[in-house]
């Protein structure tokens, strides 16, 4: 990538370009690239004089999705701090644990997160919202009558050149596994994510007759529906980063909702939908989704967990002339590791896609040792875009990164799958979550992906759970659809003709609630296992 961008501020200085043209839509209000960035910079410049921050000094963001969170993200990175994303859908603990652990001087924040926060010694909060820590109306917020003091300045000049290699990010994972860990980036860790990212989506959308043939047919005018949070990098990164850089608009969903998803679409006639599998789910199965003209949508993307079967087939049958995209990626890697765009999505259901530029992959046994090609294994990545470790965690980090033979260095990303002969990426599951019964591997994803297309099933979750002669054995959590009546024992039935004999769930549950998921629509099946057990 000759002549890309190094660091976030050259980044993020590509979108200036687009002055008057629409960038963000938020509850009705549109602002145009000028007005974010008159809006960043005067931003910048009280972060450097009034807060008085330096390069290295950590600045978090909390506060559901709007316009402020990218505002805070470009002037923060740009100046250069470290900026902080946490989870809005943190509890006061996790907040006051992420604050704590990353050592932040400065937090930006709404309303409801400055009220968890309010107690943190030496921590400067600044609310977006009409708050103030008695609680006392206090007019116009403070973010705002420090941006509007400080228009028309420009970003702060910068005294040295900000270097590629120092951090600029720590970012928690999504906590699917335990706590949360802060992974830190430098500038040209997530400049080069993005841009493989960049590569990847285009030379496969441009290679797909059909896609260029509705992009023409519509009158292409890109627009992002963001779905997914953005502390997280799928988010942040396709749906900001990467629309603000290529001067796209981005519609800016406050939380995740399916009718009003479906509405968005319609007024704003947005083009491009990327969220989560669940997500993408909620939206197709919606009672009112035939009621909404959704004519504008082609492409539709659903990455950070595995895509149904079920998923892809409603996706081909209801959708058949549009472009699906889904991939694999962690927090640690910043978010790159495969895609599977256009032809490929439907050429190799199931699978990841092929690798982004710039990543090399490789499975292992659990000892360390490469294993052949198709044979699955423990999947290690090497890329100029993981992280460099994790915040304040020598421990995780060394167990993180391993070194070859050849002196690389190599991550492993605690999953499973295999590369296929093809170049695909497979993944298989999680190596925390492989059932051993009885000696037998099994991998929950296989059951869930055969349970998952049984009519009448709409969410599972499976798990293993003790057991005194077999060790473990995989049981099942189901949700019905509406007025579906199903047994265990007929479930059982079914599943034989599709898996092992002793990949059948030993037990099957049918839960009246939705599963729980957290904000990036991941099961949370370490909560749903502990509740079992139980
Ligand atoms: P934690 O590391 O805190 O336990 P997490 O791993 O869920 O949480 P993320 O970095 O947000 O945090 O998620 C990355 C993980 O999500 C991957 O390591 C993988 O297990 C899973 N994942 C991502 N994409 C896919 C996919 N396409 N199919 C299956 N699993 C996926
Ligand atoms: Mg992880």
């Amino acid at each position: 990538f000759v002549g890309a961008p190094k660091t976030l501020r050259e980044l993020i200085d590509g979108g200036r370009q687009f002055n008057d043209q629409p960038f963000t839509h938020y509850l009705g209000v549109d602002q145009s690239f000028g007005e974010f960035f008159a809006r960043v910079d005067a931003l910048a410049h009280q972060l450097k004089y009034h807060f008085g921050l330096n390069a290295g000094e950590r600045v978090a963001i909390a506060m559901r999705n709007r316009p402020e969170w990218l505002e805070a993200y470009a002037a923060i990175t740009a100046l250069p701090a470290i900026v902080v994303p946490l989870n809005s859908w943190g509890s006061a603990a996790e907040l006051d644990f992420q604050l704590r652990d990353s050592g932040a001087k400065l937090l930006i924040c709404d309303t409801q997160r400055a009220a968890l926060a309010a107690d943190i010694p030496n921590l400067q909060l600044l609310c977006v919202d009409d708050w103030s820590p008695s609680q006392t109306k206090t007019g116009k917020s403070d973010y705002e009558q420090l941006i509007s003091a400080a228009m028309g300045q420009a970003m702060p000049a910068l005294e040295n050149e900000i270097d590629p290699e120092s951090p600029v990010q720590i970012m928690y994972t999504s906590g699917t596994s335990g706590r949360p860990k802060g992974a830190v980036s430098c500038h040209r860790n997530i400049c080069q994510a993005l841009m493989s990212f960049e590569y990847h989506a285009y030379s496969s959308a441009m290679a797909n007759p059909d896609s260029m043939a509705h992009i023409m047919g519509c009158g292409f005018a890109p627009c992002t529906l963001l779905s997914f949070p953005l502390f997280h990098v799928s988010g942040c990164y396709s749906a900001f980063l990467l629309n603000l850089r290529g001067g796209r608009r981005v519609v800016i969903g406050y939380k995740w909702d399916a009718k009003h998803a479906l509405e968005i679409i319609e007024n704003q006639r947005v083009t491009i939908f990327s969220g989560s599998p669940a997500m993408l789910q909620d939206l197709m199965q919606h009672p009112d989704f035939k009621q909404h003209d959704t004519s504008s949508l082609f492409s539709l993307g659903a990455g950070g967990s595995a895509c149904p079967p079920a998923l892809t087939q409603t996706l081909e049958q209801q959708l058949p002339r549009h472009y699906f995209g889904t991939g694999y990626g962690m927090t640690e890697s910043n978010a790159i590791c495969s895609s599977c765009t256009g032809a490929a999505f439907h050429l190799k259901p199931g699978s990841a896609g092929t690798l982004n530029p710039l990543v090399e992959f490789k499975t292992c046994d659990s000892d360390g040792q490469p294993l052949e090609r198709g044979t699955t294994g423990e999947i290690w990545l090497r890329s100029p875009t993981n992280i460099l470790g994790y915040w304040n965690n020598e421990d995780a980090t060394a167990a993180l990164f391993a070194t070859d033979l050849s002196g690389n260095q190599w991550m492993n990303t605690g999953d499973t799958g295999y590369l296929d002969d093809d170049n695909f990426v497979y993944l298989v599951g999680r190596n925390k979550e492989l059932i051993i019964r009885g000696g037998e591997n099994i991998y929950p994803a296989e059951i869930e992906a055969a349970l998952s297309q049984i009519r009448g099933i709409k969410e599972t979750a499976v798990f293993g759970l003790p057991d005194q002669r077999l060790g473990e054995v995989p049981v099942a959590v189901i949700v019905l659809e509406d007025g579906v009546e199903l047994q265990p024992e007929s479930l059982k039935e079914q599943l034989k003709s599709r898996l092992a004999a002793f990949k059948i769930p030993e037990n099957i549950w049918f839960s009246p609630t939705p599963l729980p998921r957290n904000a990036a629509g991941k099961l949370l099946k370490s909560d749903l296992k502990a509740q079992y057990i139980q």
